[in-house]
């Protein structure tokens, strides 16, 4: 069984705030590829082509656009009302989920557990909570709300967006002790965004440490590998078995040869591959139909002389390790298999495409 551990779904929030936070997260991306003008700053009309890029993500597209993937977490967006991008949050916008009554943030654990109930063979479905919109009893009650009323797996927590570090004693410390109680594993964004209204430095992934060593029982993943400190955070799983790490996001903008260079160096600061999981931050700049076999391949990229990672580790990373952040039965022998016949089409798909 492959897992996509990191997709985001629905919209991220209500528009107008929305689509000025996607056009920042985006614009420099675009711009580097040559769809909106470099000399200037883009105006309105530059956005002409790319609306589709605020446009709420489907579930149907987002299973349509994971060729050969056989889960997908799907994450809730934590909500907010005090950032530069107004009310921010999961809201299905399209009315998809089935979810009755006003669209709203504060509905957003509903929404994903809607859909994780409406697809239970394809989605496992993360709440998100924010202790800095209506405080942190509200934050923790609605943690606990997600889980045992909504039935989401886990949660994944916002600190640089929510303007908070995750190492803060009053505000994360109370949400972490609920989930170690609920025995739920946590996703943390620790990494970098293009988006300006949000602290760059609670992205750094260092800040984790504390938590690890004060909640030793907690399973917790940095997401995205922590880029672009992602030595810091391999250090973090060097340091801690309650940490694990996803390469979404930071695996597109990597080659294969960097990605390959990636997963030895893990293995050079003692950082095993058991607890690094594939992902993709769907729909991201990159899409699962070159991630997945740019990963998966990863061994093609080795010259004669250089160590290759054994199809068992591989597997592992693209499935086995996500399945035990979250408790999950999981097969090796299977995906092993699963592995070896996709092979041939992975390996038409790189050159077709020309991945890099
Ligand atoms: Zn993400």
């Amino acid at each position: 069984m492959i897992i996509d551990g990191h997709n985001h779904i629905l919209t991220a929030g209500l528009y107008p705030g929305y689509e000025r936070f996607i056009k920042e997260m985006t614009m420099g991306f675009f711009q580097g590829k040559g769809d909106l003008p470099i000399d200037r700053d883009p105006i309105e009309a530059d956005w002409t082509g790319l609306e589709y890029l605020w446009e709420p993500i489907d579930p149907d597209v987002l299973l349509r656009d994971h060729p050969g993937v056989d889960k997908c977490t799907i994450l809730a967006v934590a909500p907010s009302d005090y950032t530069r991008y107004e009310i921010r949050g999961t809201v299905d916008v399209a009315g998809v989920t089935g979810v009755e009554g006003p669209k709203t943030i504060d509905k957003g654990c509903d929404y994903i557990a809607a859909l994780a109930k409406k697809y239970p063979d394809k989605f496992i479905g993360m709440a998100a909570v924010n202790p800095k919109y209506r405080g942190v009893k509200a934050a923790v009650a609605e943690l606990e709300r997600a889980v045992t009323k909504l039935g989401l797996t886990g949660l994944k927590l916002y600190p640089m967006y929510d303007h908070y570090a995750v190492n803060d004693r009053d505000l994360a410390y109370p949400i972490f002790a609920k989930a170690q109680e609920l025995d739920i594993p946590v996703m943390i964004h620790l990494s970098t965004t293009p988006v300006t209204d949000t602290v760059l430095m609670y992205g750094w992934p260092v800040l984790l440490d504390d938590v690890a060593r004060a909640f030793p029982n907690l399973r917790l993943l940095v997401a995205h590998t922590g880029f672009p400190w992602v030595d810091e955070c391999l250090i973090l799983g060097a340091r801690h078995r309650n940490v694990w790490m996803d390469v979404s996001f930071f695996n597109s903008t990597m080659t294969r040869r960097q990605t390959y260079e990636f997963l030895q160096r893990a293995r050079q600061v003692g950082c095993p591959w058991n607890r690094i999981c594939w992902a993709t931050d769907y729909p991201g700049f990159e899409f699962p139909d070159t991630l997945l076999p740019k990963f998966a391949l990863v061994n093609d990229v080795a010259a004669e002389d250089e160590p290759t990672i054994p199809e068992a580790d591989m597997a592992r990373m693209l499935g086995g390790n996500y399945a035990r952040f979250i408790g999950m039965d999981w097969s090796q022998q299977e995906t092993v298999e699963q592995m070896r016949s996709n092979e041939e089409s992975w390996r038409a798909t790189i050159k077709e495409k020309k991945v890099r």
